[in-house]
């Protein structure tokens, strides 16, 4: 479950940079040659897996309960169970013991009979969920009902406007990249600085094209009852900015990535071969000077990294930093220049952006936002482009196969009219019963929650007063929501109202600019969601100081009123849990019952808990999923806490009632974590998620609890087993 963080961590364009798979931490000494990523315990030229429980580089196994040789932090040697998702490993490996590898145990017969669907890369209950989802959503549009509600009349026309014109090939392969080629005119026509400013100043761009700054209209981290404008870097196309560090000029040129999307689109667009290449060795040349200047994604998940994003500034203050980069321009394009509060998050981006902004340099930042806007447009295109990005996004991810065209589509509405297609989702598909049964099984987690803060030992009154205040505060928002926005006047040109795909694009996206222009120097209403209905996900907001539990999570696998209590608590209860959690993780806790970022600890409770968190991502930073590449502790350090603390709760409440059935709880519950993957998308989630691995979920979870080690018997020398002392506990 993804926590809502401030920004859009948009891209997310699942751009594994195949070249260099450096995005894991290492341990000094062992640079990886290899571009292919290994399974940990194994020579690098090998792809076989390894046994479960052995130990690493030694034949012999370690005793385990021995000081490791590093004589470092933790007594027991670290269990080396086999990266158990990735499907072509588990089917070499044999049967594991629940003692040994629980989830593997678990899960391995599904895993190997199991089968990644077309154009997926990895396929779990969340996908299976959400494959269910989304054929409810293709029958919406497939045969649409009847509304009598105008605001349902509404949704559904706007649907089914999109959707008819996504599927018209025809149409589509006419117009080719020729509304793309008015968008980018303007731009294609940029020489000088004043060109360039005049465009970025152009309420088109900041609508439809890329800028050079990113702006968003959110909730204030300083002040939680009123929207802040947040100035932001803009985005990098290959994902997190430490690829960059690796990357010469010509990595980046032979990704199939660039190298065949966006060079096929310029093509199109009328650049020769040479000028395609220039253009994109240009761009490049940009991404890699500003990737300096832009946080990782490491940092941006570190335990301090919204206190280094919090800047405020006003907007001379901003100027001011910016220096030649025409800041207020671009603000003004967004009609956001009348704030009483931006929030700067990345200050040493700004102030290269004022180095880079010259004449000498100007063609470099043309040939970016060429690129870029370009990239974001490949799938609305003709349908040689269309098959050509999937082709290439295929060959990246491992996936196999491609979506039907239907499926596709309603992924697009999805994506275009999230609102829309939720509301009619939602009258649907989502009950009343459904909104009252969740919200009482939250409602006995809090219970819960309150007793384990206020019986906290390492705290002292005054925090523990503190959070159990916040907890008390959050806010719920389950299933659906009772209060939708007005949407009345939202429109945009059909194909027989001579619109195309970016025109509609242009219609819309104008819309939401208004819609966010008009919460400027606002009061927040938190009535409202700020995330899909239909999303099979729930999320913790840490400037709401509140959880949500979308209505498409609420199905499936993962939700039936039917399921026995056990059940229930492997799937939907550990989610609930492990939101509430969110708002006491190292980030969450850094954020007021208001979702002010406020300090509520005393320095001495802040320091306990620095201490337990610290253990915890040391006991992550030693657990090796592929050969030679480590978890990195601190990039999942939230996530792992709320896994761990969610468990915790579902145990106490489980204490009370004699005939808790704990084998089908962990059962269950492992199930709920059961993953199949390539290795290579593994990879990819292992540098850039900031959750951990699947089958970490389960087996660095459970072997903290005395209930597992009972359940199961799990003694001294088995995989499972964590010496009592190196247990984490960090509430
Ligand atoms: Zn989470």
């Amino acid at each position: 479950m993804k926590r809502i963080y401030k920004k859009s961590l948009a891209i997310a364009l699942a751009l594994i940079t195949v070249f260099n798979m450096t995005g894991c931490v290492q341990k000094p000494g062992n640079p990886q040659e290899s571009g292919e990523p290994q399974v940990s315990g194994q020579p690098q030229e090998s792809g076989e897996p390894q046994e479960s429980g052995e130990p690493q580089e030694s034949g012999e196994p370690q005793e385990s309960g021995e000081p490791g040789e590093s004589g470092g932090l933790f007594e027991t040697d670290y269990a080396s169970w086999v990266n158990s998702d990735v499907q072509e490993w588990v089917k070499q490996v044999g049967e594991a013991d629940a003692k040994d590898d629980f989830h593997l145990h678990v899960n391995r017969d599904w895993m190997v009979n199991t089968t990644i669907p077309d154009g997926y890369s990895s396929y779990d209950p969340i996908t299976e969920r959400a494959l269910q989802v989304d054929s409810q959503l293709m029958d919406i549009l497939e045969n649409p009902e009847k509304e009598t509600d105008p605001e349902l009349i509404h949704d559904q026309e706007l649907v089914q406007k999109y959707y008819t014109m996504w599927l018209d090939w025809d149409a589509r392969n006419e117009l080719g990249v020729q509304a793309l080629k008015e968008l980018l005119d303007p731009l294609m026509e940029v020489e000088n600085l004043d060109d360039l400013t005049a465009y970025l100043s152009m309420p088109r761009t900041v609508i439809s094209a890329t800028e050079l700054a990113q702006c968003e209209v959110s909730m204030d981290w300083n002040n939680a009852d009123y929207y802040a404008v947040y100035v932001m870097p803009v985005d990098l196309i290959f994902g997190d900015s430490m690829y960059y560090g690796y990357m010469e000029e010509s990595d980046a040129l032979s990704e199939p990535y660039y190298n065949e999307v966006i060079r096929h689109i310029l093509v199109e667009l009328g650049y020769s071969d040479e000028e395609a290449t220039e253009v994109l060795k240009s761009c490049f040349a940009f991404e890699k000077d500003i990737s300096e200047y832009i946080m990782t994604t490491e940092e941006e998940s570190a335990r301090d990294a919204v206190v280094r994003e919090n800047n405020p500034r006003t907007l001379e203050e901003l100027e001011a930093e910016a220096g030649d980069f025409p800041i207020r321009s671009i603000l003004e394009a967004y009609g956001a220049e009348n704030s009483d509060s931006y929030i700067l998050t990345q200050p040493d981006w700004i102030a290269a952006m004022d180095v880079l902004y010259t004449e000498e340099y100007v063609g470099h930042l043309r040939d970016y936002l060429i690129c870029y806007t370009i990239q974001d447009y490949a799938t609305l295109l003709d349908r040689e482009t269309y098959d050509l990005y999937y082709k290439v996004i295929n060959d990246i991810s491992g996936a196999v196969g491609t979506k039907s065209d239907k499926k596709s589509a309603t992924d697009a509405v999805d994506d275009f009219l999230p609102t829309q297609l939720g509301r009619l989702y939602s009258e649907k598909y989502v009950s009343d019963e459904t909104k009252n049964e969740v919200t009482d099984i939250t409602k006995e987690i809090m219970d819960e929650y309150r007793v384990m803060l206020s019986e906290e030992t390492f705290l002292t009154e005054e925090t523990r007063k503190e959070a159990i205040k916040k907890l008390d505060s959050l806010a719920l928002r389950i299933a659906k929501p009772d209060k939708w926005e007005d949407d009345a006047g939202l429109n945009f040109a059909g194909s027989s109202e001579g619109g195309n795909l970016i025109s509609a694009q242009d219609e819309v996206g104008a819309y939401w600019v208004e819609r966010m222009k008009s919460r400027i120097n606002q009061k927040v209403d938190r009535d409202l969601w700020t995330s899909r209905v239909q999303q099979v996900n729930a999320f913790y907001d840490p400037s709401q100081n509140s959880i949500t539990l979308c209505g498409g999570i609420l199905g499936g696998t993962l939700y039936d009123p039917n399921m026995s209590r056990e059940e229930l608590f492997a799937n939907v209860g550990d989610t609930i849990a492990h939101e509430i959690s969110h708002a006491f993780d190292t980030t969450g806790c850094q954020f007021d019952e208001k979702g002010n970022l406020r300090n509520w600890w005393t320095e001495q409770d802040q320091a306990a808990f620095s201490t337990r968190a610290d253990k915890l991502a040391a006991y992550y930073d030693n657990i090796e999923p592929f050969m030679d590449v480590y978890c990195v502790g601190s990039q999942i350090e939230g996530e792992a806490i709320a896994d761990l603390v969610a468990m915790k709760i579902l145990l106490r409440i489980a204490q009370k009632d004699k005939n808790f059935n704990y084998d089908e709880f962990f059962r269950t519950f492992a199930q709920t974590w059961r993953t199949i993957t390539t290795a290579r998308s593994e990879y990819y989630v292992l540098s850039q998620d900031t959750h951990p691995l699947p089958y970490l979920r389960v087996n660095c979870v459970v072997q903290q609890f005395d209930e597992f080690y009972d359940t199961y018997g799990v003694k001294k020398g088995d995989g499972m087993y964590l010496a009592p002392q190196d247990r984490l506990e960090v509430w």
